[in-house]
């Protein structure tokens, strides 16, 4: 099917948040007509907050929302149910708060269709980050009576991260993205956040939130990651290299130095993002910020330029 072997490009919406930073702006040179302080880029969403427009070619102007019901050879076949992943840039000009995500089965037994799987992969970072992932609780006891306490310093894990890290954050994790990160985050298409910690901060005067009741259960206990699980992108160029391979989902990141020939093969589909420089792919330019689809039946032959891409392909 020829109309299928064609990169569906997206239109990213942005989106205002207490934490956010000015980088979406100044340096992916993303649009709003709203002044504010942007914190995340929905860059791949069909979700109800965000449907994305398609950006040019056979598609323009409907929304991914649409084309996954109306065009289900696209993504091959299988598209009952929501589209299955959101791909955001966040931009963090302070500490966002402390989460918790569950699982599908949780989520469907609280009124949600899916839980949120997540993972990150770092485009920039003060010297000597550090994100909270896992936590050091070795009981549920612990974990209760640390966030009663607000021993968060105790409880939480923190892990350095630099540049090109790649963090998994499975359903139950504790985790927050902490000032001055920047990162690609993929996840599942789904709202369902519980909010354990919020640093006592106020909008429009008012404290925000928590989800403590929920967030308690959904922790995994005992759960922490060290610095030996994050995955360092390694430095070989055109080539593609497996950041993770789950039940959900599985991601790649290429370095594209003048021409390369990779075997980009998927079953379903796959979303990508350019996260540095500027290229083509088999001729279509791209350039850092751009997000797009690889429909079902397309595999990209050669990408050229400089440049870095992701790649995610959902499972199932
Ligand atoms: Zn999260």
């Amino acid at each position: 099917m020829k109309e299928n072997k064609e990169l569906i490009f997206l239109k990213p919406v942005l989106k205002e948040r207490i934490w956010g930073g000015s980088r979406l702006r100044t340096e992916w040179g993303y649009e709003s007509d709203r002044q504010g302080t942007f914190g995340e880029c929905w860059a791949v969403s069909s979700n109800e907050q965000a449907d994305c427009e398609i950006a040019g070619g056979a598609y323009q102007g409907r929304h991914l929302s649409e084309l996954w019901k109306e065009c289900p050879e696209l993504f091959g076949g299988k598209t009952d149910g929501a589209f299955p992943l959101l791909v955001k840039i966040i931009d963090a000009g302070e500490d966002l708060s402390v989460q918790v995500h569950p699982d599908d089965a949780y989520a469907q037994t609280h009124g949600c269709k899916s839980g949120k799987w997540e993972c990150w992969y770092i485009l920039d970072c003060p010297e000597e980050a550090e994100l909270i992932v896992g936590s050091h609780a070795r009981s549920r006891e612990e974990l209760e009576q640390w966030i009663k306490d607000g021993a968060w310093d105790k409880l939480l894990n923190r892990v350095p991260i630099r540049k090109g890290d790649f963090l998994r954050v499975d359903p139950g994790t504790l985790h927050a993205i902490t000032a001055g990160v920047e990162l690609l985050e993929v996840q599942q298409n789904s709202d369902i956040t519980y909010r354990i910690y919020d640093y006592e901060r106020r909008q429009n005067g008012k404290l925000r939130e928590l989800h403590l009741e929920d967030g308690l259960e959904v922790t995994r206990v005992p759960y922490r990651i060290t610095a030996a699980d994050v995955i360092h992108t390694d430095v070989r160029e055109n080539t593609m290299q497996l950041l993770a391979e789950t039940a959900q989902y599985r991601m790649w990141t290429i370095a594209v130095k003048g021409v390369a020939v990779p075997e980009i093969r998927t079953e379903r589909f796959l979303v990508g993002s350019v996260l540095e420089g500027s290229g083509t792919i088999d001729g279509v330019q791209v350039r850092k910020g751009m997000h797009f689809i690889i429909p079902h039946g397309y595999a990209p032959e050669k990408l050229e330029g400089q440049m870095r891409l992701n790649l995610t392909e959902p499972a199932g």
